[in-house]
């Protein structure tokens, strides 16, 4: 049973320990806070390395990527070549009022063409406005932060390895027809 007046004598222990204890509010915008680096804010396009594969577009589970593009066709390098055909990007664009930001896009793309940036302040009024086309996906990439360090122990990447080989090769060749 319940004695008169205890459930009072509750709240205010409840009041009393609150108020000792340390706010947690948070007072934005008037003070930024502390994002972790990596957060999940935007996403930004590096448009060089989009070979128009669609596999972002098809696997985002809110279908809010949206791509056109036209294929073009290469002449052929040498007389015995083929022509070749590639894809060329018209248009892409991501919602952003409909992205639940799951970051599928990002993790599939095979070709290191979407980012996070940890930019948040992108609310609109207009809804329509929240769908980012790829100048502005392009302007996100200027907030993405570098890569994190390698850890010392860790095997270089082949790519770099790759990269340095060329331009050994280079290099050498140059410097054997100055010679
Ligand atoms: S983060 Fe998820 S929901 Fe947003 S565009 Fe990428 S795949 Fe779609
Ligand atoms: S998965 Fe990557 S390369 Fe393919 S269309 Fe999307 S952004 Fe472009």
């Amino acid at each position: 049973m319940n004695l008169p007046g205890s459930g009072l004598a509750k709240g205010l222990a409840v009041t009393l320990r609150t108020m000792t204890k340390k706010t947690v509010t948070a007072q934005y915008p008037d003070v930024q806070p502390h994002l972790p680096p990596r957060s999940r804010g935007v996403i930004g396009l590096l448009e060089e390395n989009c070979t128009v594969c669609m596999l972002c577009a098809r696997e985002c589970p809110d279908w809010c990527i949206y791509i056109d593009s036209h294929k073009e066709t290469l002449p052929a390098v040498d007389p015995n070549a083929r022509a070749r055909t590639r894809n060329v990007l018209d248009r892409f664009a991501i919602d952003f009022s409909l992205c639940m930001y799951c970051g599928i896009c990002i993790e599939v793309c095979p070709f290191d063409a979407l980012f996070w940036s940890p930019e948040f302040e992108y609310a609109e009024t207009d809804i329509l406005e929240l769908t980012h086309e790829r100048d502005k996906l392009r302007e996100w990439m200027w907030t993405v932060p570098a890569p994190p360090a390698l850890d010392p122990g860790a095997e270089e990447p082949k790519e770099i390895a790759a990269a340095r080989k060329a331009a050994d090769k280079l290099a050498a060749a140059a410097g054997g027809d100055s010679a």
